[in-house]
């Protein structure tokens, strides 16, 4: 995920906090984060202000490291125009670092193909419109769960990735294949709203997603083995 080793990464944000204090005339408590979406958060006290910063901060120019301090310090909107700028600036260089980390996404596992399938259902129902990478996610931790994220698109690096529980020879094709269709709408439909209120899938994609051929099935299917894929 980053590139620099932990304990250089620590030196420098405990330097950067250091700075955010001296410059605000009060504790900061900083949290350094690869959150894909929040860059900078804060929270002012009345004695410290506890602020999570991506971790592109700890490279930021001076000005930067001030607008940091009169946004999240000082409450100074005008300052966010500043850290907007820097953040879009920096979206490449994220953007390569997670390509890096992100480079063993494998699609061929040891019951389905999920690039032959993501060919198959982009022509089939996208008119090969979709662009994306596919691969099999990471087998979690064991540990008893109650639900099960069976595939996630990422907007920003267009990728998909599928539950490794579903690569199992009991399980059907044509639902490997929903969910594969399933994560190829969220390129399509984009959830709306902003905030606390996201709609992750809007009205359209629910439509959309009720045109897939074994839609039926593939749900009747879920609810019925829901219980094996949630042991792994
Ligand atoms: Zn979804």
């Amino acid at each position: 995920m980053l590139t620099a080793a932990r304990d250089e990464l620590w030196t420098r944000a405990e330097a950067l906090a250091y700075r955010l204090s001296a410059d605000l005339g009060m504790p900061v408590r900083l949290a350094v984060t690869d959150n894909r979406s929040t860059m900078v958060s804060f929270r002012r006290g009345s004695s410290a202000l506890q602020l999570r910063l991506h971790h592109m901060f700890l490279d930021a120019p001076e000005p930067v490291v001030r607008a940091v301090a009169d946004y999240a310090g000082r409450g100074h909107r005008s300052a966010g125009s500043v850290l907007d700028d820097y953040i879009r600036g920096q979206q490449p260089r994220i953007r390569q670092m997670r390509r890096e980390s992100d480079a063993e996404l494998n699609p061929l596992g040891r019951c389905f193909d999920l690039q032959a399938m993501f060919h198959s259902v982009n022509a089939t129902f996208f008119g090969s419109n979709i662009q994306a990478r596919i691969g099999w996610g990471r087998m979690p931790p064991r540990r008893r769960r109650k639900s099960i994220r069976l595939g996630v698109y990422d907007h920003q690096t267009r990728e998909i990735r599928i539950h490794p529980a579903l690569d199992r020879p009991e399980v059907p094709a044509f639902f490997v294949e929903f969910i594969v269709f399933h994560e190829m709408l969220h390129q399509l439909f984009p959830s709306t709203g902003r905030g606390g209120r996201r709609v992750h899938h809007p009205r359209a994609f629910r439509e959309r997603e009720r045109t897939y051929p074994h839609y039926a099935a593939a749900l009747r299917w879920e609810r019925e083995n829901l219980g094996v894929l949630l042991r792994g």
